[in-house]
C-alpha cells in the first residue's frame, strides 16, 4: 500500500495512492478525514480499519512530506556503502576519519536531522540566505518505524517497520567540513526532502532496492540497497539498544557513491539545478535548488 499526504481544494489529509490510475482516496476513520500520517501509524490503524473516499486524480493534488512534521529527529546514517565511503575519505571533505584506513566505519555512523529539516515533493529547497557555497544531494533510503522496541534484536527487526520512504539527504559541505560535527551542515530547513509518499513493508523488500540520483537529468547515483555496509536489522538493532525507538521515527540509510563531492571536480548543486531521486517502489522525489 502507498500513503500519502497531500492537499486538495484547501485541505490536508492522509490518502492512499493508485499508481496505475494515477489517483488518490482520501482515508476516513469513523467517517473523519485523517489529516496526519502520524494518526495512523502511531495508532496502529490498519485499512481494514478506515474506509476510502472517492478517487481524485493525482493531477489535481499537491504531495507533502508523508510525515509533515516528524515528533524526533530524523535518524540517519553516515558512509554506509562501501564505495562512497572511500570516495568521501578521498574528498577531503571527511572530518571523521583519520586517513585512508578509516574510511570505511567498523560500527554505523548516527546523526540527526532536526524535524523542521523536513520539506515534500517539488519544493525550492536550498541553505537559507545563501549561507553555503557547497550544496550536496544524497539519494537515501528511509525506513519508518511502526512498532516500538528498546533492545530490538537483529531476527525481529523487521517486524517494527512500518514502510519506506525516499529522503534526499541534503548536504552543505563546507559547513560539514568546518564544524567537525556534521548536525549545522546537514540540518538547516528545507534539507531533508521526502516523498513522494510511503509504500508499506508488505509490499517491498527494503533490502533489495534501486537507488538512483539525477542532477538536470544527468545520473549521478545509481546502486542497490543490497550494497549497504549496515543493513536494516543492524541498523534498528544498534540503535535501539540504548534508546526506545518510537512509532513514526524515520531511519536515513545513507547514500551510495556518485554524491557531488565524489566528482574530480566537485560538483555542487547551483540555483536552478532539479534532483531527482527514484527508489524501486517508492516512486520518484523531486526537487529544485532555489
Ligand atoms: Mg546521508
Amino acid at each position: 500500500m502507498k500513503l500519502a499526504t497531500l492537499s486538495h481544494r484547501d485541505e490536508t489529509f492522509v490518502a492512499s495512492i493508485d499508481e496505475r490510475s494515477s489517483t488518490c482516496r482520501p482515508i476516513s476513520v469513523d467517517g473523519r478525514r485523517i489529516t496526519d500520517m502520524l494518526t495512523l501509524i502511531e495508532g496502529g490503524i490498519s485499512a481494514s480499519a478506515w474506509s476510502e473516499g472517492e478517487p481524485i486524480p493525482l493531477a489535481e493534488v499537491t504531495l507533502h512530506a508523508p510525515i509533515t512534521r516528524p515528533r524526533r529527529n530524523i535518524m540517519c546514517v553516515g558512509k554506509n556503502y562501501f564505495e562512497h565511503a572511500h570516495e568521501f575519505a578521498k574528498s577531503g571533505f571527511d572530518s571523521s576519519a583519520s586517513g585512508a584506513n578509516d574510511a570505511v566505519p567498523k560500527a554505523p555512523i548516527i546523526f540527526t536531522k532536526m524535524p523542521e529539516s523536513v520539506t515534500g515533493p517539488n519544493t525550492a529547497v536550498g541553505y537559507p540566505n545563501g549561507g553555503c557555497q557547497q550544496l550536496d544531494y544524497e539519494a537515501e533510503l528511509g525506513v519508518i518505524i511502526g512498532k516500538p522496541g528498546l533492545g530490538i534484536k537483529k531476527a525481529e527487526a523487521m517486524g517494527h517497520v512500518f514502510g519506506y520512504v525516499i529522503i534526499n539527504d541534503l548536504t552543505a559541505r563546507d559547513l560539514q567540513a568546518a564544524h567537525k560535527q556534521w548536525f549545522l551542515g546537514k540540518s538547516f530547513e528545507t534539507s531533508c526532502p521526502m516523498g513522494p509518499w510511503i509504500t508499506t513493508a508488505d509490499e517491498i523488500n527494503g533490502a533489495d532496492l534501486t537507488v538512483q540520483c539525477w542532477v538536470n537529468g544527468e545520473q549521478r547515483q545509481n546502486a542497490s540497497t543490497r550494497d549497504l555496509i549496515f543493513d536494516i536489522p543492524t541498523l534498528i538493532e544498534t540503535m535501539s539498544r540504548g534508546m526506545t525507538l518510537l512509532p513514526g521515527d524515520i531511519i536515513a540509510t545513507g547514500t551510495p557513491v556518485g554524491v557531488g563531492i565524489g566528482f574530480n571536480p566537485p560538483k555542487f548543486l547551483q540555483s536552478g539545478d532539479k534532483v531527482d531521486i527514484e527508489i524501486t517502489g517508492l516512486g520518484r522525489l523531486s526537487n529544485t535548488i532555489r
